[in-house]
């Protein structure tokens, strides 16, 4: 097999530690350092606004066989910069000949003097969790996927909960205004009150200061506006940014089976967002298999290959619909909390 030499993984989340089980499970048998900007192994976030939230768990992390794996491992230490073949962290240098980008994103904050909670990291999540006290005000602003989990799981915890989201429909952007407002109904059976078409301008100390002129007080502000690729640390590298990484590739560029050869640049999902001709084959293209094989592909010992890899389920179930598609169906009663909805994506079903 052709060795791509020292691979280094960047963005020790879920993508990032997929990717080198996938390397291993291919029999790549050389060195490979995961660096990763947290003090904490590879864990699994969508449960942070769920189980983790309300106390059913403590911890999420993926334990992986980290012996078995034979990977250096170097936590709380940052990527800084990209020069040609050598990756520069706040602990170091590491000089690759395949590099995985895999920083996910980090989210997005709002103007103002005011405490403002974010939800990403577990850290986020446990010291949130210590505030949702019952009968605590708690403020969310954005009613997105987040907004929505975040609302509802502080409501059972006993919590008063309002959900401020600037846009006329929930989560119109993301699954379209159909599916989208059938979601004010989650708020509704929760007790939370959604304020839709209210946006925020600032968080102030002791609350929101809202678009028009209103003053929302809040104990508690979450802001869940989304997320932005974290990718600054590339600025002035090579890499071309473009709201996240510009990748450019074509379908012949996938070699029609999801795995390019020769020219590979990058290629990229999830978090590190590709311009839009490229986002079609995104999902498939930055899955940890595909970029894991590519890595192998392309590599000649001195090529300096970066990938790009982003998020996948660990099951490999899709739970978020491409946006912007048409809904093909509900099944279920809409008029209840429990339904499920269905998006026609190119190969097969998208589930909600
Ligand atoms: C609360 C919550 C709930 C979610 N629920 C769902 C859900 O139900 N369904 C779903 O499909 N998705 C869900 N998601 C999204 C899903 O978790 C993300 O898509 C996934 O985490 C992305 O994985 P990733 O490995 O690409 O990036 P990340 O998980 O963001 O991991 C990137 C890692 O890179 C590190 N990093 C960043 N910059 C640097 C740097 N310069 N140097 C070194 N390391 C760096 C970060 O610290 C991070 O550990 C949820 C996310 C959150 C936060």
């Amino acid at each position: 097999m052709t060795s791509p030499g020292h691979v280094v993984v960047v963005g020790a989340g879920l993508a990032g530690l997929r990717t080198i089980e996938d390397l291993r499970g291919r029999g790549y048998a050389g060195p490979v350092t995961l660096v990763g900007a947290e003090p904490r192994l590879p864990y699994d976030r969508p449960p942070l606004s769920k189980k983790l939230m309300t106390g059913a768990l403590d911890d999420t992390t993926l334990r992986p066989d980290l012996d078995s794996l034979q990977v250096e491992v170097r936590l709380a230490e940052r990527a800084v910069a990209l020069a040609d073949g050598v990756l520069a962290t706040d602990g170091g240098e590491h000089a690759f000949d395949a590099l995985v980008l895999a920083t996910g994103a980090t989210p997005v904050t709002l103007p103002g003097d005011g405490r403002q909670h974010v939800l990403r990291t577990i850290e986020d999540a446990l010291e949130l969790r210590g505030l949702l006290r019952s009968g605590a005000a708690l403020a969310i602003v954005g009613a997105g996927w987040i907004g929505a989990e975040l609302a509802t799981a502080a409501a059972e915890l006993g919590c008063q909960v309002t959900v401020l989201e600037a846009a006329r429909t929930p989560l119109a952007a993301a699954v379209g205004a159909e599916v989208g407002g059938l979601t004010a109904r989650w708020y509704t059976a929760a007790g939370v009150d959604l304020r839709l078409g209210q946006g925020v301008d600032s968080v102030q100390p002791g609350g929101l200061a809202l678009a028009g002129g209103g003053w929302l007080p809040a104990d508690v502000v979450v802001t869940a506006v989304g997320v932005r690729p974290a990718v600054s640390w590339l600025a002035g590298s090579a890499v071309a940014l473009d709201n996240g990484v510009a990748v450019r590739l074509s379908a012949a560029d996938l070699g029609g089976r999801g795995v390019r050869r020769g020219r590979l640049r990058g290629i990229r999902v999830g978090a590190v967002r590709p311009p839009a001709p490229v986002r079609a084959l995104g999902r498939r293209a930055a899955r940890p298999e595909v970029v894991a094989a590519n890595v192998l592909a392309a590599a000649r010992p001195t090529t300096g290959a970066v990938l790009l890899v982003g998020a996948v389920r660990p099951d490999g179930a899709v739970r978020r619909p491409p946006r912007g598609r048409p809904a093909a169906g509900v099944a279920g009663r809409p008029e209840g909390v429990r339904w499920a909805a269905a998006w026609l994506a190119a190969g097969g079903w998208s589930r909600c």
